[in-house]
């Protein structure tokens, strides 16, 4: 595995493979790596013959407040792990590299980014396209995975895609959960014991509402109720806890095969997202 820190030093590792014809694809990461994202590796496997992985942790999607300066890292575990997963490029800049002197330009969204995540984190949209953008000009792959675990992430990335012509096909890999059910985050490791314990509320809220439309309850509003009383149960209380619509991340009043159930929530202090597909 080839270890880069410098913008030179990766587009000139990547002009000499794509010379020889070879499919790059590209795992975005903010490092901490555990399966979820090596997961996506496997599927960039499928994708490309050059599997790239970035590791940064972008300072442009963190709010004020947010966990920017406790935010998990681990370089020298991230390189094991991906060394080991077969990834053949890690880009590893500093914020010094992907942001050198003033920013006059930045990609924000116009749509798609007011509810959910985009309302709770006002910014951190704008932050993430930006990061995107720049590292799809520094990879330039044929193909990128992302995670629905940011389900709302990945919609952006890919109106990014359509709305600004990137050539990138984009794929979305699904959520790598622990046996309990509990969806692999970097962010678990701030769970004490008892926190993790009732952090369990928020994936057997949501699978509960993929059970009760699969035995044909599809009224939101119903579905919902029973989801909440699922995280009150535990003494959770959701930031939101939505049924959305797959392209436009609007509210619906009826679920069909597609809508999206989602939630994210505060347990103690660790902010969790999680969602599933109904009808998946
Ligand atoms: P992050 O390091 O949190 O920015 O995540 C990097 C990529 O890994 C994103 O595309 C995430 O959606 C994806 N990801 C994070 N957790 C999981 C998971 N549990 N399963 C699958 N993909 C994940």
């Amino acid at each position: 595995m080839q270890r880069l820190d410098t913008v030179a030093g990766l587009r000139e590792a990547l002009r000499e493979r794509r010379r020889r014809g070879e499919r790059i694809a590209f795992v975005p990461t903010m490092g901490a790596l555990h399966d979820g994202h090596l997961s996506l590796v496997d599927a960039a496997r499928q994708a490309g013959d050059v599997v790239v992985m970035s590791v940064f942790v972008n300072p442009l999607q963190f709010g004020p407040g947010e966990d920017l300066s406790r935010y998990p890292r681990d370089l020298e575990g991230d390189a094991a792990k991906a060394a080991a997963r077969g990834v053949d490029v890690l880009f590893i800049p500093s914020a010094d590299v992907m942001y050198p002197g003033t920013r006059a330009v930045e990609v924000r969204p116009i749509a798609l980014a007011e509810r959910w995540e985009g309302g709770a984190r006002p910014g951190h949209f704008a932050g993430v396209l930006t990061v995107v953008a720049k590292l799809f000009n520094l990879v330039q792959p044929d193909a990128a995975v992302f995670g629905q675990k940011d389900i709302q992430q990945a919609t952006l990335v890919r109106a990014l895609v359509r709305d600004l012509d990137f050539p990138v096909q984009l794929i979305v890999a699904p959520t790598v959960r622990d046996a309990d059910g509990l969806a692999l985050s970097s962010r678990n490791v701030y769970l004490a014991p008892d926190e993790r314990a009732r952090a369990l509320a928020l994936s057997r809220a949501l699978h509960g509402m993929a059970r009760d439309f699969a035995g044909g309850t599809d009224e939101a509003a119903a579905l919902l109720a029973t989801a909440r009383d699922t995280l009150a149960g535990a003494g959770v209380t959701p930031e939101y806890l939505a049924l959305a619509h797959p392209d436009t991340l609007d509210p619906v009043a009826v679920a069909t095969r597609g809508t999206i159930a989602m939630v994210a929530a505060r347990v103690g202090t660790t902010r969790l997202i999680d969602n599933v597909i109904l009808g998946a």
